[in-house]
């Protein structure tokens, strides 16, 4: 199986439970979710006329649209030969798990990497029972395209973003049904706004859950 990538590159972890650790980012090409806030819209399109060489996507490629096909094989050859060193493997996108990722995540543990996925939830998670799944729910975007509750079971993390008091109520709804006894539940303030991190603080330690606070942005690093 080839999954079409838009940059892979080595850094520590900006956001969510993981936040601090080095980490080898994979970004796949390609998401139909449609939010109005993305960072990454670059991704949203696998465009033919837009794919490129392996070793042009081997690095963070500063918001192009392009893309490459690689096998988990390839993956970890180029891993290996980047001489990177980091252990655990962000998949992110774009929107990973619009793709089978079982074979990837596998292989990749084989190798001896951890996998961590960043998902949207509005599509199946295929991967490996130990991927660490983190589910960031986009709630009636563009794409409409409904949250799966079988994508917030399998989370190991889920990590909200909010800006007002309705996004917590979204949330809320949306995971009534869901034990979330076993999962890190995280909130994490939209674009560093005061009043969205306020909120945030507040909720958190109200219900003694996890601030996420995109770590990355207040460094100025990829
Ligand atoms: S799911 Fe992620 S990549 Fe897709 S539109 Fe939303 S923020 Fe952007």
């Amino acid at each position: 199986m080839q999954y079409p990538v838009n940059e892979i590159f080595e850094t520590v972890q900006g956001e969510g439970h993981f936040t601090g650790f080095p980490v080898i980012f994979i970004r796949l090409q390609g998401c139909d979710v449609g939010c109005s806030w993305c960072d990454t819209k670059q991704t949203w399109l696998v465009d033919p006329e837009m794919q490129v060489s392996q070793q042009t996507v081997n690095k963070a490629c500063d918001d192009k649209p392009h893309w490459a096909n690689f096998t988990a094989q390839e993956f970890i050859t180029m891993i290996q030969k980047n001489g990177f060193v980091a252990k655990h493997i962000v998949i992110s996108g774009g929107e990973p798990c619009q793709y089978d990722l079982v074979e990837l995540t596998s292989k990749l543990e084989q190798a001896g990497y951890f996998c961590q996925i960043e998902t949207s939830g509005t599509s199946e998670v295929r991967a490996t029972d130990s991927t660490w799944v983190t589910v960031s729910p986009k709630i009636q975007m563009k794409g409409q395209l409904p949250v799966l509750q079988s994508a917030l079971r399998r989370a190991n993390e889920i990590k909200h973003v909010i800006a007002m008091e309705k996004h917590i109520e979204e949330l809320d709804a949306l995971i009534v049904d869901i034990d979330t006894s076993d999962k890190i539940m995280c909130l994490q303030p939209i674009s560093q706004q005061k009043r969205a991190t306020d909120l945030a603080i507040k909720l958190c330690i109200e219900r003694n859950w996890k601030l996420s606070v995109q770590m990355h942005k207040y460094i100025f690093i990829d």
